[in-house]
């Protein structure tokens, strides 16, 4: 029990709670969720911008129960314990010569962080973290664990898989891999109505496809991901990345000069979507998905069927510019696809996801407000950790399974022990 403050990765985020808890075992995180008075949250690697962790009551954090353990060669699964990161999950994983079939495009969440928001990377063929779950074992409020599979607690299993950490604590997670693979990445600048008009072809063609777009460019940057049987150096820990890459710092300088001098933010996006040419490297896949991100920023993303994707982002961007609104960052264009998880922004639908971001030292809102309408009007759903303006009304017209899930989380916590006023709001609890 030392910290007494919390602040999420881009700091707008903050509380003090009265307790901060960082459990050792199950059996010690389960004492102290059963123990305790007043609201409980637990907390991965605070990387959500919505204030899903805040509370001035107890926070949990998961940073003593952490590892990685084989639990069938044959059937390619893995137990991890529930504070490991994404980043921590690599070279276990490829010493067992098993990998993530997909990742973000960071990798500092916990494992059970990102599965609780339904993080996820891009490829039409491929779901969110959440979708890779096999098993999960979950905490509940008055301290029992429960054993979640498609199997046992079936309920808790379908819909616990993207559950904002409502229904409880993930104290351990199954995960099923695939053979441990290399990815050649091919990063280059595309005409953005070339681009957009041949979505399903670039889709088809990559294992995983996305662009990134500064909306006062007329090029974006396409990156692509495929498999190969390339030679790749093997995978350095995670640590010796360098966290400081040039492409961060550039982005910081744009960033403070487009801030103070919002003349030149066309033609520094100009530069910065040309500046970097045309590259591809090999890597193994844990190294090859996620980037350093240095540069503070503050983001909203939806998913949008599939269908209008291209239609979403060219009305994101001309609103960008209709307006004037100075921002730096690029929108981020991805491709999800559809599951059954009850929470998740991609029940039922293959989507897009399309990402806004605004620099950590500049206000969000006009930007945020704007991008929201039309997000809703293509019928979009929130991500779980990134900012929205939704509340359960909404969300009950967006998700066919959404009074399952509020049943479900009444069942497991009736006094709303993980219920901070984010999550009431979210949940219609008064
Ligand atoms: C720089 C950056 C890049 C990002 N890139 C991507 C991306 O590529 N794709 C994407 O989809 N998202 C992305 N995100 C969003 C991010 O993946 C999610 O917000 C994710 O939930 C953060 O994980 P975390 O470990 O930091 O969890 P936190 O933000 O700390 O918590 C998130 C939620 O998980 C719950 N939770 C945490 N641990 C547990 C547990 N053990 N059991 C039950 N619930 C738990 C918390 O209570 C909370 O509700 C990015 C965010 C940032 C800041």
């Amino acid at each position: 029990m030392a910290q007494k403050s919390w602040a999420n990765w881009s700091g707008w985020v903050k509380c003090s709670p009265k307790k901060v808890e960082t459990p050792t075992s199950e059996e010690d995180l389960s004492g102290i969720v059963r123990r305790a008075r007043g609201t409980v949250r637990v907390a991965g690697s605070g990387h959500s911008f919505t204030p899903l962790v805040e509370t001035d009551g107890t926070i949990i954090k998961m940073d003593g129960l952490t590892g990685v353990e084989l639990f069938s060669f044959d059937k390619r699964q893995v137990d991890v314990a529930g504070g490991t990161t994404i980043s921590a999950l690599g070279l276990p994983l490829k010493d067992y010569d098993l990998a993530l079939a997909n990742q973000g495009d960071i990798d500092k969440q916990t494992i059970t962080g990102a599965i609780a928001t339904g993080t996820h990377g891009t490829g039409r063929a491929l779901g969110s973290l959440s979708t890779q779950l096999a098993a999960f074992r979950l905490v509940t409020a008055n301290g029992d664990v429960l054993r979640c599979t498609p199997d046992e607690n079936t309920d808790v299993f379908e819909g616990g898989r993207v559950s904002l950490g409502a229904l409880g604590v993930m104290s351990q997670v199954r995960l099923r891999c695939r053979p441990a693979y290399k990815l050649e990445e091919h990063v280059y600048p595309m005409e953005v109505g070339h681009c957009l008009n041949r979505l399903d072809a670039f889709d088809d063609a990559n294992r995983h496809f996305e662009f990134f777009w500064f909306p006062y460019a007329d090029h974006v940057i396409v990156k692509t991901l495929n498999e190969t049987q390339k030679g790749a150096p093997d995978p350095r820990p995670p640590e010796l990345r360098s966290m400081r890459s040039a492409e961060n710092k550039v982005m910081q300088l744009a960033c403070e000069a487009g801030r103070f001098i919002p003349f030149l933010r066309a033609s520094l996006q100009r530069y910065l979507t040309t500046a970097s040419g045309e590259s591809t490297r090999v890597r193994w896949s844990c190294e090859a998905f996620p980037s350093p991100r240095t540069v503070l920023f503050n983001e909203m993303e939806y998913a949008i069927p599939a269908e209008h994707g291209a239609d979403c982002v060219r009305e994101i961007a001309a609103f960008i510019r209709g307006r004037r609104i100075n921002v730096m960052f690029p929108i981020e264009f991805r491709r999800v696809a559809e599951d059954d998880i009850w929470l998740s922004p991609f029940y039922g639908r293959p989507s897009v996801t399309i990402s806004v971001h605004q620099y950590g030292k500049q206000r969000y809102k006009k930007l945020f407000d704007g991008c929201e309408a039309i997000f809703r009007a293509y019928g979009g759903r929130p991500h779980w950790g990134k900012l929205h303006s939704l509340t359960a009304a909404d969300f009950a017209e967006l998700y066919p399974r959404w009074d399952d899930f509020l049943a479900l989380r009444q069942r497991l916590d009736p006094d709303g022990k993980f219920l901070n006023p984010h999550l009431k709001s979210v949940f219609g609890v008064s």
